[in-house]
């Protein structure tokens, strides 16, 4: 295959893998033997098996193999944020450790990037995982897509290409590896995806049941509120307050004309007590979107007024991604 990209790095988070690693690390050198220079990085997640001793062989009999151990099992969201911070690649691939990602398919993602992407993730169209992680997953990623906007099919497959600068911006913790195709295009990047092999599980078994998928849901929360509504909270805080607001507010004037034409006391109703915990809870939300406000205002510099330190007559390029998204810490 021809291709431009002069150096990949291959991240991949293992966790408990034994039996796969030596049969992956096969497969891997022989898809990727075109290819031009490039390492491989395994992130040993705490492994309480065998992965750690095989890890070490595999990095002492090949030079391309770094191998990265944590002390504890801390998820694979830090596992790839790592392995990210490790990369030296101008490409970087990341792959599951249990052989149901095929990396015959990593070339076909690296001539998808040279389209014009900044980021190619995998379709697994005929996954083969059990039945109700599938449907469980199917509609995980419809709500995802319709969520962030951005239209996938499958955000969490990890066999996925980005080029370095995505990896270098992502700012993975949590459960967000789910979520990396959104959190990319939300910083601006291209997105892409091509339907691909995948196969079941053979070794070991899954670190993730279906019920994975349902606590996703309310990582789409914290994805849309560090997406969306990062520099503007009370957009997101002030929806549901207003809506509170107004149903108490309509609840209680409801209940005064109720009691000015002398339809009998009003004070011992349940609706009364509902229309003012609607108006308190209404208040409370705007509350705290303000004070999101105010922490967002005091900690936000100027984007629009970087220093500048060159020469008058230099041009001055300052990447937009790096003066707008300011995080806020
Ligand atoms: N993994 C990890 N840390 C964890 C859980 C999983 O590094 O805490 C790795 C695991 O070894 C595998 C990949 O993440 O390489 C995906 O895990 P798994 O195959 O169990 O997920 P599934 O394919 O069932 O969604
Ligand atoms: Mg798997």
């Amino acid at each position: 295959m021809k291709t431009t990209v002069k150096s990949i790095s291959i991240v991949i988070p293992v966790y408990n893998e034994e039996d796969s690693l030596r049969e992956l690390w096969k497969e891997l050198s022989a898809a990727l033997k075109n290819l031009p220079l490039y390492e491989v990085i395994f992130i040993n997640d705490g492994s309480t098996d065998h992965s750690s001793s095989i890890l070490t062989e595999l990095a002492q009999e090949n030079p391309k193999v770094v191998c990265i151990a944590f002390r504890k099992n801390f998820g694979k969201s830090e596992a790839l944020s790592t392995g990210f911070r490790t990369a030296a690649g101008e490409v970087v691939v990341t792959l599951d450790a249990d052989l149901q990602d095929d990396p015959q398919e990593i070339p076909r993602l690296l001539q998808k990037l040279e389209e014009g992407y900044d980021l190619v993730s995998a379709w697994r169209e005929k996954r083969r995982d059990p039945f109700l992680k599938k449907h469980t997953s199917k509609l995980f990623n419809c709500t995802t897509a319709l969520v962030t906007g951005l239209p996938l099919h499958d955000f969490n497959c990890c066999l996925k290409c980005y080029r370095r600068d995505v990896v270098k911006e992502l700012k993975l913790y949590g459960q967000l590896h789910r979520f990396i195709p959104a959190l990319a295009y939300w910083k601006g990047f291209r997105v892409g995806e091509i339907k691909v092999n995948h196969r079941e599980r053979r070794h070991g078994k899954t670190k993730y049941g279906p019920a994975r998928y349902l606590e996703g849901f309310l990582d789409l929360l914290t994805v849309l509120l560090v997406t969306k509504y990062l520099k503007r909270p009370l957009h997101f805080l002030g929806r549901p307050g207003l809506v509170s607001g107004a149903i108490g507010f309509l609840i209680c004037v409801y209940l005064t004309v109720l009691w000015f034409t002398g339809h009998g006391p009003i004070g011992n109703r349940p609706l009364l007590f509902l229309g003012i915990l609607l108006i308190l809870s209404g208040i409370q939300f705007f509350c705290v979107g303000l004070l999101g406000e105010l922490i967002v205002h005091a900690s936000h510099e100027n984007p629009l007024s970087p220093e500048r330190s060159c020469e008058m007559d230099a041009p001055v390029v300052i990447n937009q991604s790096e003066v707008l998204d300011t995080e806020i810490t």
